[in-house]
């Protein structure tokens, strides 16, 4: 059976389906007979044993792929688990309310996971989110229900859910998931970028999952965006051998990377990586990226109920900084709203979260977020080659409220004596079309621009990026995206300045020849994508690609577009 959705991440993956849901938890609150509660209080100890189990199996997973020091983690978590203060005091709630195993170990964890919290010690404070953690867990447990996360995973799985959240994706283990396939989402959600850094080949959006049951075989066809669900015997040894032929064919791509990204007549652009974590950096540098186009800043904010320090930021932008080894790192100030969602800010739910209250918008009305930020990435400028840049700007008010505050904070840093960057380039995402529209009005406040296109496309097109049913409309290669593209870098050229690109247009190899041709300065783009982008790069001329892009330019459909683009790199021997 076929199932078809959006390629999410090209590539191949054969293996057997787990189906990952979010339960939610269910807690009975009635109260137990008197007979009862021996039962009740065992049912405890038995969960502690299997909660024990399972963080010792992890554990020992993370030792064996990460190592020693990052395991060390979950053996302050088993130890925790075990404190007997908790388990007690969890099993005298039982006896002495009456309440079923589930709300004593729930009202427990809350309790516990509250003292820690209103601890002032920032260290003390984080052993809370622990504490909710393992308590989640051994709540499961007793409700025998799967734990969150997919740190459980043993053996190899096409990972199939609803969606996936960056806190399922950031226990996924990259050798154990073959395959990844959603229910919802399309080629920008927050799984799909996270399959192209992780190379795990996905496919988004199918609209159902009901079809797929534990231990069925599946192949994910990321490239087609399709799944062969059940596949006969001679399917699965043909697409095996497809898999293993495709890696090689990675592999020898990342060859290339000490080559420079250079068209055969001497153009060269820069190649860059979009990175969310320090971590990013190393497979960034090892496929040839000379530099970070965007750092998307909203991991820091969202892994904690507070926000984040000007420390803890300094640290991180200045880690940035050293890893690349005085190459470009864009840092982009905080971009939460529309999909993700911030705790500690208690943001309303909005009708129209992407068009509402979000990025800098949130910024600007709450200026100490953004001065904090600005404030650790100047201090972070002295140890690298930083610079800034802020999304979803809209209007020039915006970028100049925003670099007044800039300048505010390099003066904080002057009187305090701390050293800066004080030609820190600053610039603005492009992802509003009336920023596209009227480029040169804004050319004067930055030193350059970078096109988000996930934005700028549903923008432009009115089309949910998330929403698969309408994903057939999500066309990078619509006429108007073009246009506003063109327009963008047009006006940037005209005062000598530059512009990138770092939404996933930048990566997608059918586009390369387009934007190379529109004089695209910047490709930023996931690590994974940078070996083929840089190979179709390296064997074109600028010049065929103007022609290209011009051909384009007069294309009155996003189909048509898409056809030329695909027949020039055929023609070149470049579809891959
Ligand atoms: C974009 O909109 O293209 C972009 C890069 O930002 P994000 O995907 O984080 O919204
Ligand atoms: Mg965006």
């Amino acid at each position: 059976m076929i199932v078809r959705g959006i390629s999410g991440a090209r590539g191949i993956g054969l293996g057997k389906v787990y189906v990952y849901t979010h339960e939610d938890v269910v807690i009975p609150k009635d109260k137990i007979e008197e007979s009862a509660v021996a039962d009740e209080q065992a049912q405890i100890m038995a969960a502690l044993d299997k909660t024990v189990a399972q963080l010792e199996a992890i554990r020992d997973k993370t030792a064996q792929t990460m190592g020693k020091k990052e395991s060390a983690i979950f053996d302050a978590h088993i130890l925790i688990a075990q404190d007997p203060a908790l388990i007690d005091e969890a099993k005298n709630l039982v006896a002495s309310e009456q309440c079923t195993a589930a709300e004593a170990v729930s009202r427990t964890v809350e309790q516990f996971a509250a003292v820690f919290s209103a601890m002032d010690d920032e260290y003390m404070r984080a052993r809370g989110a622990d504490i909710k953690d393992i308590g989640d867990r051994l709540l499961r447990n007793v409700l025998g229900m799967t734990p969150l996360g997919l740190s459980h995973l043993t053996e190899e799985v096409i990972l199939v859910a609803n969606d996936l959240t960056p806190s399922d994706t950031a226990s996924l283990d990259k050798r154990l998931v073959k395959g990844i396939v959603t229910a919802c989402g399309g080629p920008t959600s927050h799984a799909a970028i996270m399959a192209r850094t992780l190379e795990i080949p996905a496919v988004m959006g199918v609209g159902y999952i009901d079809s797929f049951t534990d231990g069925a075989r599946a192949i994910v066809k990321g490239s087609e965006g399709e799944v062969l669900l059940d596949p006969t015997e001679t399917e699965w040894q043909e697409y095996a051998v497809k898999a293993d032929n495709y890696q090689r064919q990675v592999q020898e791509l990342k060859n290339t990377a000490k080559l420079e990204a250079v068209t055969k007549d001497g153009h060269a652009v820069l190649l860059y990586g979009n990175m969310g974590k320090v971590r990013d950096i190393e497979r960034i540098k090892q496929v040839g990226g000379t530099g970070v186009g965007l750092f998307r800043t909203e991991f820091l904010y969202m892994e904690n109920d507070e926000l984040p320090s000007l420390d803890k930021q300094f640290a991180t932008y200045k880690q940035a900084a050293e890893a690349m080894e005085g190459q470009p790192v864009v840092i982009r100030t905080m971009d939460i709203g529309g999909d993700k969602e911030l705790k500690c800010l208690n943001l309303p739910k909005e009708m129209n979260p992407f068009l509402g209250y979000r990025a800098i918008r949130i910024c600007l009305r709450h200026p100490d977020i953004l001065r904090t930020q600005l404030k650790a990435v100047l201090k972070a400028s002295a140890y690298g080659k930083l610079s800034v840049m802020y999304p979803m700007i809209s209007s020039v008010e915006e970028v100049k409220a925003a670099n007044a505050i800039l300048n505010e904070m390099k003066e904080e840093l002057r009187q305090e004596g701390t050293p800066f960057d004080d030609q820190l380039p600053v610039g603005i995402m492009v992802e509003i079309p009336a920023v596209a529209i009227s480029a040169e009005y804004f050319v004067p406040y930055v030193d350059f621009f970078s096109i988000g296109t996930n934005d700028l496309c549903q923008y432009t097109l009115a089309v949910d990026r998330m929403n698969e049913r309408i994903s057939h409309l999500y066309q990078p290669l619509h006429p108007s995206v073009l246009h506003l593209i063109k327009n963008t870098i047009d006006a940037s050229h005209k005062y000598n300045k530059i512009t990138g690109m770092c939404g996933e247009m930048a990566g997608d190899p059918v586009t390369t020849m387009i934007l190379l041709g529109l004089g695209l300065d910047e490709f930023s783009m996931n690590a994974a994508s940078i070996p083929m982008v840089k190979h179709i790069i390296r064997s074109v001329t600028l010049q065929e690609c103007q022609k290209i892009a011009s051909l384009a330019l007069f294309m009155d459909t996003a189909e048509s577009v898409l056809n030329l683009a695909k027949t020039e790199l055929e023609k070149r021997g470049l579809n891959l």
